[in-house]
Order: structure tokens, then C-alpha cells, then sequence
């Protein structure tokens, strides 16, 4: 499980955060909250924007932790 932050991946002062399983199960939660919290950013996206979002959020879970256990933590 990974954890992402509205804020790492565009969303600013959001503070909502999605963690998933999948890098396509935190693609549609974010898209679902996207429609909600950033309607207006989801009606100005362009195929060039809506690409070049999605690289980042593909670079953003590559990079992000895997949630590990607190038992593991020293
Ligand atoms: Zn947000």
C-alpha cells in the first residue's frame, strides 16, 4: 500500500490523500475526488495537461514509500 497526497500531485493546499494497492485503484480514487474538489481544474484540463498530470502521478508513486509496519521502524 502506498499513500499520495493531493498536494504532491497538483492539488496545493489539499489535504486529502488516497492509499491504494495499485497505481490505477489511487488513479481513480484521485479522479473521483478530483471531480468533486477540483471541478474546475478537471474542466480546464486538456489531453496535454491531462498527460502531462499523469506523469507526474506516475513519478509521485514510483517515488512514494510503501507503508511499512510501525514494528519495523527503529
Ligand atoms: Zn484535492
Amino acid at each position: 500500500m502506498k499513500t499520495i497526497k493531493c498536494s504532491q500531485i497538483g492539488g496545493e493546499n489539499c489535504t486529502f490523500e488516497v492509499t491504494a494497492e495499485t497505481m490505477e485503484e489511487a488513479k481513480g480514487k484521485f479522479s473521483e475526488h478530483a471531480k468533486v474538489a477540483h471541478a474546475e481544474m478537471v474542466a480546464a484540463a486538456t489531453p496535454e495537461s491531462t498527460k502531462k498530470w499523469n506523469e507526474m502521478f506516475e513519478k509521485t508513486w514510483a517515488a512514494a514509500g510503501t507503508d511499512t509496519p510501525a514494528a519495523s521502524a527503529e
